[in-house]
C-alpha cells in the first residue's frame, strides 16, 4: 500500500507502471468507505494492473454546510479496509488547496439538461462540484479505466457525458449497488443513523421493488401518486423526490414509451440524513 497526498509524488509512482506499460484502474471516493466501495475497488483490482483509490472529502459538491461537517472521515479505517481488497493499491489523499491549485470553487458545467433534474433541482451547485472534481481528479490520475457507482446514477451518466464532452481517455465503469441486508443501499451516510432507524430505512428498497412491479401494469404517473401516498403514512421517512426517468435523458416521465429503458430514482430524509437509492424499472 502506497499513500501519496502531493500530485507529484502520484505522478512519479504512475509513470513507472505507464513506462511498463500496465493498466491504471481508478476509484474516486470520499473516505468512510464500507462495502460499496470496496466492490468497486475489488472491480478494479481485478480488472488493471495498478489501482488507484483516492480519498477526498469535496467541499464543493456540498450544498449543504452542516452535511459537509458531518461528514464521516476515518483514514486509518480507510486503509485497513482496503488493505482487505488489495495491499497492493495507491492511495491518494489530497490536500484541498493542492488539489484544486489554490482556488477551491467549481467550474460551471452543462450536459444537456442531465444536470438539471432530480439530484441537480434540489441540490444546489452539487453537479458542477462533482464535475469539477472528477476532471480534476482524472486529469490527475489519467486512468485506463475509472469506477464509479450505480448508487449515484445520475452522477455516472453525468461523468459519461463530462468525459465525452472533455475527450478524456478513460473508460469509465458503472457498478451495480450494494446493499445492508435489508435492502438499504450502503452509503457513508447511513452510519449518522440510529440503529432503529437504519433496520427500519430498508422500507425505501422495498418501495423501489413494489414500483418495479408495478411498472409492468401501472402508468408512471399512478406509480408515483402510490409512493406519495405512502410515504405520506410514514413518522420516520420524508420523501423529497420519487421520479421514473429514463435511463439516458434522466428526464423524468408521467407515461412510458416502448423501447425505452427506465429506471426510478428516491431522495429521501431520515432523522435528517438524506438518503438517496435508484432501481432500473425493465
Ligand atoms: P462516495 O464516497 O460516496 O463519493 O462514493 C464513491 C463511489 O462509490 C461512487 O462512485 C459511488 O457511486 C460508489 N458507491 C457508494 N456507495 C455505493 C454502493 N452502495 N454500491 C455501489 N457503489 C457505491
Amino acid at each position: 500500500m502506497q499513500i501519496f497526498d502531493h500530485t507529484n509524488e502520484l505522478h512519479d509512482a504512475l509513470g513507472e507502471e505507464r513506462l511498463a506499460k500496465r493498466s491504471v484502474g481508478f476509484v474516486p471516493t470520499m473516505g468512510a468507505l464500507h462495502k460499496g466501495h470496496l466492490s468497486l475497488v475489488k472491480k478494479a483490482v481485478a480488472e488493471n494492473d495498478t489501482v488507484v483509490v483516492s480519498i477526498f472529502v469535496n467541499p464543493t459538491q456540498f450544498d449543504n454546510q452542516q452535511d459537509f461537517d458531518k461528514y464521516p472521515e476515518d483514514f486509518e479505517r480507510d486503509i485497513t479496509l482496503l488493505k482487505t481488497a488489495s495491499d497492493n493499491i495507491i492511495v491518494f489523499a489530497p490536500k484541498k488547496a493542492e488539489i484544486y491549485n489554490g482556488e477551491i470553487t467549481s467550474k460551471t458545467f452543462e450536459f444537456k439538461g442531465l444536470e438539471k433534474v432530480m439530484e441537480g433541482a434540489f441540490r444546489n451547485g452539487h453537479f458542477n462540484g462533482v464535475a469539477t472534481i472528477v476532471e480534476l481528479l482524472l486529469n490527475a490520475v489519467k486512468a485506463n479505466r475509472a469506477y464509479f457507482g450505480e448508487k449515484d446514477f445520475q452522477q455516472l451518466q453525468i461523468i459519461r457525458a463530462l468525459v465525452a464532452q472533455k475527450e478524456m481517455p478513460v473508460e469509465i465503469i458503472g457498478c451495480p449497488i450494494e446493499r445492508e441486508p435489508n435492502g438499504l443501499a450502503r452509503s457513508s451516510r447511513n452510519e449518522r443513523l440510529s440503529k432503529t432507524t437504519r433496520t427500519k430505512a430498508g422500507f425505501i428498497y422495498e418501495v423501489l421493488n413494489t414500483a418495479k412491479k408495478k411498472f409492468g401494469m401501472e402508468s408512471a404517473g399512478y406509480i408515483k401518486d402510490w409512493v406519495s401516498e405512502n410515504f405520506a403514512q410514514q413518522q420516520l421517512f420524508k420523501l423529497e423526490y420519487f421520479e421514473i426517468a429514463d435511463v439516458k435523458t434522466l428526464t423524468p416521465i408521467t407515461k412510458k414509451q416502448k423501447n425505452k429503458k427506465y429506471r426510478a430514482f428516491i431522495a429521501v430524509y431520515a432523522e435528517e440524513v438524506r438518503l438517496i437509492d435508484n432501481i432500473a424499472l425493465n
